[in-house]
């Protein structure tokens, strides 16, 4: 799975061969569409997504090009997601969060259940990014009650130093911060 920013601009990459195999570097092919999926957004409505496909002529893996506001196996868009991640970490439970979030109960324990183990990988890529983006806001980030917070607030604090470093007009921190996570807001429950 590659996590896009933007999956127009993905598919012209892959088609012109400047999309690399996060594997081995060779630059992806195009290789079809990746089966569809429903993703219940925060207004409560479905969206219909069919992911491109790429394949890697060197190492042969597929990789399928996952928009970063549909977290791979969540069935909901980023937004909730993260407010679900975002109230847990200020405290609350599963089932506060599930009926805030018109989300089944069991949907949001999984979804805490990943981010929890998932917590080292965002630690390092928040603070990767920040040390990158600018260093500065290190000292200015305040404390937070669980661990789970702190490192949000660090990775929404190295979302908005790359907003600023690179000049980008975004309409939220969150897209970003997802993709300097890649993936680890909500690890695969395999690994
Ligand atoms: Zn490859």
């Amino acid at each position: 799975m590659i996590v896009v920013r933007d999956p127009q601009l993905a598919r012209a990459d892959l088609a012109r061969g400047q999309l690399p195999c996060p594997d081995c570097g060779t630059p992806l092919r195009p290789w079809g569409a990746a089966r569809a999926r429903v993703v219940r957004q925060a207004d409560g409505t479905l969206r219909r997504l069919r992911p491109d496909r790429a394949r890697c002529p060197g190492c042969r893996h597929t990789h399928v090009l996952l928009p970063v506001t549909s977290p791979p196996r969540s069935g909901y868009a980023l937004d909730v997601v993260a407010a679900a991640l975002v109230a847990h970490a200020r405290g609350s439970g599963h089932r506060p969060i599930a009926a805030a979030q018109r989300v089944p109960a069991d949907t949001v324990r999984g979804w805490l259940r990943r981010a929890r183990r998932g917590l080292e990988t965002i630690r390092r890529k928040a603070a990767d990014q920040l040390s990158w983006a600018d260093q500065d806001v290190f000292a200015r980030l305040a404390p937070q009650p669980t661990l789970l917070g702190e490192y949000l607030n660090t990775l929404l604090a190295a979302a908005d130093a790359t907003v600023r470093r690179l000049r980008l007009t975004v309409p939220g921190l969150w897209p970003v911060a997802a993709m300097i996570c890649s993936g680890c807001l909500l690890p695969d429950t395999g690994s």
